[in-house]
């Protein structure tokens, strides 16, 4: 099918900006743009019917890292590195918020815990992990976080984060960001938990809301998003890039962004982005499900939330790395094992009935050696903005203001 004259000037034209990918770093900077320049001529490509990446297909926490989490990143990418990662994370739940209201993206706001295992699981692991070689995707090895340091480390993290985020204050003093909240364990009715601790600034949201409310925003201002279209390859030249898809010709553009997250060695393979499934599911509802908001566990490997008085829970990917590191959006049998017995055996009180599973799915992430973003100029008029690791829907709307920044708009 040949493309018509009216086409050819409209959805075919020559555009300033064209975005590839349509979740939430690709729909974020559409808007920063377009904030910046009204008058750009900005299209996003995605190749599904529907954003078919991260963005509508994770577990919507609104977070910016856990103790064990954060202190682990120390240790990885020190703390210059983390404290930069975490504020862009906070930085941008703000910016959600100061964009949306909270009912259109059902926000709630009901804080979010971290699990601790007790010491006699680190010694289990520690003699079950001696003499082995193998090692996490993060190359260390996991043994577990030793509690007893955890009141130390919420002083540390609270005395350095809060300065630096510009958390709330109370008589000219930062409130504490994390406070042990281990009396509270019998209360919420975890099964093999011997600590907490508790973040009242994590809040929850339905992130396909999220990316429909952005989709709207935009397309006000005149963005196209042309789905079902996916790019298959891109050359740059002296006035911009001409970028070739499935559809009957190729898009001129300016310049090009790629936002393809987990997907974006497949269209620029010199990046350092691994492909990292995340699974999910959400069960029926339980009757008097004793919690409420996000929780953490495992280094943010494991994460649940409540979904009204239905349980979202996702996550064990380190049971199964090798497999893991893939562009399939199925769910595994093995994975779906361990989430389950991690339900039955940490979650729900001890001689709770099992409840059925509704749905089950998948999204892959972008991860790399390290958990920053990178947000770069490729090539001549070709950027990227990619590797948005587990923490997506925060650091998004930053990540956005700085290809924005980066790029000649
Ligand atoms: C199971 C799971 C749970 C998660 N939970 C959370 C959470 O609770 N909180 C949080 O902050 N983060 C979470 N994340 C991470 C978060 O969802 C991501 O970091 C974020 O959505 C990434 O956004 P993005 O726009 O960079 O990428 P994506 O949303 O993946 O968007 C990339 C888009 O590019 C499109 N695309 C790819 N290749 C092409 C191509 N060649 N042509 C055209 N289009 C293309 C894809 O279809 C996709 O829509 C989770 C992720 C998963 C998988």
């Amino acid at each position: 099918m040949a493309i018509s004259v009216w086409e050819q000037s409209t959805y075919f034209a020559k555009k300033d900006l064209v975005i590839v990918g349509c979740g939430f770093v690709g729909l974020w900077t559409a808007y920063e743009a377009i904030q910046k320049n009204p008058k750009l001529n900005i299209t996003i490509l995605e190749r599904g019917v529907i954003p078919s990446g991260a963005s509508t297909r994770n577990a919507g926490f609104s977070c910016f890292g856990s103790v064990s989490e954060l202190m682990y990143d120390v240790a990885l990418m020190g703390e210059e590195a983390m404290l930069e990662t975490v504020k862009m994370r906070y930085d941008g739940l703000q910016r959600i918020q100061k964009v949306f209201k909270d009912k259109d993206i059902d926000y709630n706001q009901w804080g979010g815990y971290e699990l601790f295992e007790g010491q006699e699981k680190i010694a289990k692991n520690k003699k079950e992990s001696k003499g082995k070689k193998e090692r996490d995707d993060k190359g260390s090895k996991k043994e577990g976080y030793d509690i007893s340091k955890l009141d130390d480390d919420i002083a540390y993290l609270n005395k350095i984060l809060a300065p630096v985020l510009k958390t709330p204050k109370k008589n000219g003093k930062y409130l504490p960001i994390y406070t042990n909240a281990s009396k509270e364990i019998n209360k919420l009715g975890f099964q093999g938990i011997e600590a907490l601790a508790y973040n009242k600034l994590e809040g929850q949201l339905n992130s396909a809301k999220l990316v429909l409310a952005l989709q709207k925003a935009v397309q006000a201002k005149g963005v196209q998003i042309l789905f079902s279209t996916e790019v298959k390859k891109f050359k740059n030249h002296a006035k911009g890039v001409t970028i070739e898809t499935n559809l009957e010709a190729p898009i001129e553009a300016k310049q090009m962004l790629v936002c393809t997250n987990g997907f974006a060695k497949l269209l620029i393979p010199s990046l350092d982005v691994v492909p990292a499934r995340g699974q999910v599911f959400v069960t029926e509802p339980i009757p008097n499900l004793k919690f409420k908001g996000c929780f953490h566990y495992d280094e943010g490997y494991y994460y649940f939330r409540n979904l009204g008085n239905r349980l979202l829970l996702g996550g064990a990917r380190n049971a199964d790395f090798k497999n893991e590191k893939t562009y399939s959006l199925d769910t595994s049998a093995t994975i779906q094992k361990v989430l389950e017995q991690f339900m039955m055996q940490r979650i729900l009180p001890k001689g709770s009935k099992k409840p059925k599973i509704e749905l089950r799915w998948s999204g892959t992430m972008g991860m790399g050696k390290i958990k920053k973003p990178i947000i770069q100029e490729v090539q001549p008029n070709v950027y990227c903005a990619v590797r948005m690791s587990g923490m997506g829907v925060a650091i998004a709307p930053i990540v956005a203001q700085k290809a924005t920044q980066l790029m000649k708009l």
